[in-house]
Order: C-alpha cells, then sequence, then structure tokens
C-alpha cells in the first residue's frame, strides 16, 4: 500500500514542473477537520489548504449547493449577468462593507486588479506614467508580475527582471519608513492586516490609523490585501473591521470559495467611479456561475454558522494552549497572531518538528523556515486543539531531543 503512494509521487515529479517541495503525500479525501492520504492514513489539518477550507471538509450544504449550481450552468463569460454572480456581489458587499466587486480566479489576481485600480486612479488625475506603490518587507502578494512587484521577498523577485509596478517597500508597525517611502509619485499603500506568508506578524492599529491619515492628507489609497487574513479568520469577517480601518480597496480570496478558485477585489464608490471603466479590466472565468455560487454559499453558511462569533470564542484557547509552549520551550521565542491566524516563532528551521507532526497525523504550514503557522478550519473546536497540542508536544520533544 505504501508503495503505491511512492508509485504516485514518482509519477508526479516526472509530470509536473517542480516549483513546489511537496509533502510526500498524496491526499484523496476530507472530513470535518481531517484529511485522509491515498493509504488511508488520516490527518488532522492545521493548515486547511492554506487558510482556504475555512468551513471545513465535505460541509454538505456547501456541497449540495454546488452540485446544483453544476446542473444548472457552470459558465456564461461576463458578456452576460448571471443570477449567483449578483448575489454573491451584494452578500460581499454587505459583509465589507465596500461598494463595488469585481470577482476573480484567485488571491494574485485580486492582487492585480487592486493595483490597476490604484494606478488608474492616480493616472486620471495627473497622466502621470511613473507611479509608485509603497509595500511591505515580509509580504505576499502572490507570483503574477504586478503581485510578485510588491511582495517584499526580494529572492521571489530577484530572477524575474524589471518589476512592472515601481514599488517601494516600508517596514509594517513602522511609521516613520511609510513616510519616508512617500514622495508624488505614490499612488497606494498595500497592506496585509496580518501578514501571512512573511511571519505571521499582525499590524498594530497605530501604524494603520497613521498610514489611514496619511493616506487621507495625501489622496493615496490605501489597500488592505486580506486574500489570507480576511474571511473571519481574525474573528472579523476582515481584518480591519477590528479596528474600523476601512481601506479604499481591499482583496480577498482563499476562504472566499471555500476551495473552489475564487478571489475578489473590492472598493468604495468614490474609487469606483475613477478608476476601472469598460474596457480597462476583464477576465473570462471570473465572477463565473460555479465560482458565484460557492462564494454565495459560503456567505449563507458563515452567517447560519456564526462563523466570526466562533472564531472569537475559540481562538482565546488556542492562544493559551501556544503561550503554554511558550513557556515550556526555551527553543520557542514567540506567539503572535490574531484570531485563528497564528504563529510560533521558534530559534531554529521547523521542518524537523513539521515532519514529526506529519508523520504523526498532523499537518502544519510553516511561515519562513523558523515559524509554525497555525490555519486550522474556522469551525475548528477546543478537542481538536487538544488534539493537535498533544502531537506538537511530542513532535517537539523528540526533535529537540528530550
Ligand atoms: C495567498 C496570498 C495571495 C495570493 O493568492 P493566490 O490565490 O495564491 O494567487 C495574495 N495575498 C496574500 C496575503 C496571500 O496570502
Amino acid at each position: 500500500m505504501a508503495d503505491k503512494m511512492k508509485a504516485m509521487i514518482e509519477q508526479a515529479e516526472q509530470d509536473l514542473l517542480h516549483t513546489y517541495n511537496r509533502y510526500q503525500v498524496v491526499l484523496e479525501s476530507g472530513q470535518g477537520m481531517y484529511l485522509q492520504d491515498v493509504n488511508g492514513k488520516k490527518y488532522l489539518d492545521f493548515m486547511c489548504g492554506i487558510g482556504v477550507f475555512a468551513l471545513g471538509y465535505g460541509n454538505k450544504a456547501f456541497n449540495d449547493a454546488l452540485k446544483a449550481q453544476i446542473d444548472k450552468i457552470l459558465h456564461t463569460s461576463n458578456y452576460f449577468y448571471n443570477t449567483p454572480a449578483i448575489e454573491a456581489a451584494h452578500k460581499l458587499k454587505a459583509v465589507s462593507g465596500m461598494d463595488r466587486v469585481f470577482f476573480t480566479n484567485s488571491g494574485a489576481e485580486a492582487v492585480e486588479g487592486a493595483l490597476k485600480a490604484a494606478v488608474k486612479y492616480a493616472w486620471l488625475k495627473d497622466k502621470g506614467q511613473d507611479h509608485e506603490i509603497i509595500a511591505m518587507e515580509n509580504s505576499f502578494h502572490g507570483r503574477t508580475y504586478g503581485a510578485l512587484s510588491v511582495t517584499g521577498t526580494s529572492h521571489y523577485r530577484e530572477p524575474f527582471g524589471q518589476m512592472p509596478c515601481g514599488a517601494r517597500f516600508a517596514r509594517v508597525n513602522d511609521f516613520d519608513s511609510v513616510l519616508s517611502a512617500v514622495n508624488d509619485k505614490t499612488c497606494a499603500i498595500i497592506i496585509e492586516c496580518v501578514q501571512g506568508e512573511g511571519g505571521v506578524m499582525p499590524a498594530q492599529e497605530e501604524f494603520l490609523k497613521k498610514v489611514r491619515a496619511l493616506c487621507d492628507e495625501r489622496d493615496i489609497l490605501l489597500i488592505f490585501d486580506e486574500v489570507q487574513c480576511g474571511m473571519g479568520r481574525t474573528g472579523d469577517m476582515f481584518a480591519w473591521q477590528t479596528y474600523g480601518i476601512k481601506p479604499d480597496i481591499m482583496t480577498c480570496a482563499k476562504a472566499l470559495g471555500c476551495g473552489v478558485p475564487v478571489g475578489a477585489f473590492l472598493m468604495t464608490e468614490k474609487v469606483g467611479q475613477n478608476s476601472l471603466k469598460a474596457g480597462d479590466h476583464g477576465t473570462t472565468y471570473g465572477g463565473n456561475p460555479f465560482a458565484c455560487a460557492a462564494v454565495s454559499k459560503v456567505l449563507d453558511l458563515y452567517e447560519e454558522l456564526r462563523i466570526t462569533e466562533h472564531v472569537r470564542s475559540t481562538a482565546p484557547y488556542l492562544t493559551q494552549k501556544l503561550e503554554d509552549f511558550k513557556a515550556r520551550y526555551d527553543c520557542i521565542k514567540e506567539r503572535r497572531g490574531r484570531g485563528l491566524m497564528q504563529g510560533l516563532v521558534f530559534d531554529r528551521p521547523v521542518s524537523g518538528v513539521i515532519a514529526r507532526a506529519m508523520e504523526k497525523g498532523l499537518i502544519f504550514i510553516n511561515a519562513g523556515p523558523n515559524i509554525i503557522r497555525f490555519l486550522p478550519a474556522l469551525i475548528v473546536t477546543k478537542k481538536e486543539i487538544d488534539e493537535m497540542a498533544a502531537i506538537l508536544d511530542e513532535a517537539i520533544r523528540e526533535e529537540i531531543g528530550l
């Protein structure tokens, strides 16, 4: 049996472009918080497809809604309106308080659209061709050229030549670094309210407030990338809502479709009226009936299952467990994060601990070499947090030789 999985992986490595160093596991199915591989081994999942499966695997109401949409129509193109997109856009506006929605197929595409909207907004004011965007060091906004150009990890950008968006990098929670990057060409500032890939680093309320005020003063657009920290993960539908610091443009993806590939960028009416117009932006698949049926049902289920309330009531338990780890182990330097988006910062690479956890049937993802990231499905309960903590404890002990 074990050889079946090994053979499948060997096949995959001959056919797929090797752009990922994958875990040596072929997944087959999932139920709730658990995954199963092709050998029938079960795993407790604390990464949920990188923050995608907010509702857990195999939610019946969700799956039924998708199946029903398949039997109606999968695709129409954006030359027509379609019912799921109309419903999904309306619901997304309601939970975000934004005014205009554009559906994309991924997070990176949502960022692309957000950047294009911001540059067009500035261009309409001064017809300049050299607008700049301020992004944060250690940020992650995706792998397409525009998104990459504002991604604050230089080795992701280095091999790919000239970047299309003039980006300057500042440091999150260091307002002076933002101030010194601003000039007359600055058209937007893009921030993750909690940096995900870059190390689970929350932006402080004070910092965001000052950036918001600076943007207002200079008519610079504030873009919040909520692809990872949005959709209830921090205990509010969007991470910025906790502080009431509203962006001009925001992006959303990952949990938005709970497994169906879909993203969105949203904007205020002011930006909507003064940026992208008919002919400026488009996508064949974006906002298609299948993807939007997913979004629409996800938003219904968030309400029915009171997901944000559940996150707010469960997150303190996870936080406490992780604080206990920090107190118990010298090799753990810090716990940080918000809600059900948490990180444990080690004084050494965490790949060994993650591998041992995997062996014991627990899935984690890192955020940089030294940080274990905790991104459970938002339906997680104390029971699974306890189960996770017990396995993690064993994995750490074995790894550090206790
Ligand atoms: C994952 C991520 C993206 C990119 O989304 P894709 O769907 O992988 O293109 C963009 N921004 C943030 C904050 C992310 O976490």
